[in-house]
């Protein structure tokens, strides 16, 4: 990462817990054309269902938002660290709706990657394709009246991906992370991490047996029962840009 302007900065320390202290004052040019500047500000253990990380808070410059990394194993100066990138669905990840896949998807990598060596996700703060959950719900309003899929993509708004990526760019470089193996059905999601510096030494196809994370996804998929699908047969819009392969049982 060499040819990253500010990664002087980023220095590798001993501990996650010395990031804080080492961005006490990091104020770099930035990734990206927003000059996209994050720094950690606190770092804390967090046990989960999934495993044992470490969480890790940053503060980012351009928005305000406060962006997540859930850290599994010693990552810093790693090569070949497994990452997934993870937007946030309010919805779907803390309310368990199934108008969408995410909290699958977010079940399926925690746990695939509490069963590596190291490994982090970084839980990206945009919302609704990062137009925000107002307007995601009032998309989701537009399709109960019975808008087609491209019409509420329209009045969602497209995602800002260039945003996106410089906010994990930056994140993966913050954590020393030499070159990454990324969890993803996605090769823009490769090809944008490169652009911005980051090395992906390898793409780990996100492809997950039925189990029991998207059971009740596949059986109200295969219902049709009037959520992933609805009753006109229109599919819902995907929010996460990269949608998990789930090969059925049997
Ligand atoms: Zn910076
Ligand atoms: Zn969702």
């Amino acid at each position: 990462m060499s040819d990253i302007p500010c990664i002087k900065t980023l220095t590798l320390v001993p501990t996650l817990d010395d990031l804080v202290t080492r961005d006490l004052d990091h104020d770099c040019e930035g990734f990206g054309p927003h000059h996209i500047c994050v720094r950690v500000e606190a770092v804390a253990d967090l046990p989960t269902r999934f495993g044992r990380f470490r969480i890790v808070a940053f503060y980012n410059n351009r928005d305000g938002k406060e962006h997540i990394a859930l850290v599994h194993g010693d990552v810093l100066g790693r090569e070949d660290v497994v990452t997934r990138l993870h937007s946030e669905c309010l919805t779907g990840d803390a309310l368990g709706s199934v108008r969408c896949d995410c909290r699958d998807q977010l079940a399926v990598a925690l746990s695939r990657i509490a069963q590596e060596p190291c490994g982090i996700l970084l839980y990206l703060r945009q919302e609704g394709r990062n137009i925000g959950l107002l307007n995601k719900i009032k998309a989701y309003s537009l399709q109960d009246h019975g808008l087609d899929t491209v019409d509420a993509n329209l009045a969602l708004g497209f995602r800002d991906d260039e945003r996106d990526y410089a906010v994990a760019a930056h994140m993966i470089a913050s954590l020393t992370v030499r070159s990454v193996r990324l969890l993803t059905n996605n090769p823009r999601k490769v090809e944008e991490l490169v652009r911005y510096g980051i090395p992906v030494s390898d793409r780990i196809p996100h492809v997950i047996p039925a189990n029991e994370y998207n059971r009740f996804y596949l059986e109200t998929k295969a219902h049709r029962s009037g959520h992933l699908i609805d009753f006109e047969g229109k599919p819902h819009i995907p929010e996460q840009d990269d949608p998990v392969l789930v090969v059925p049982e049997g």
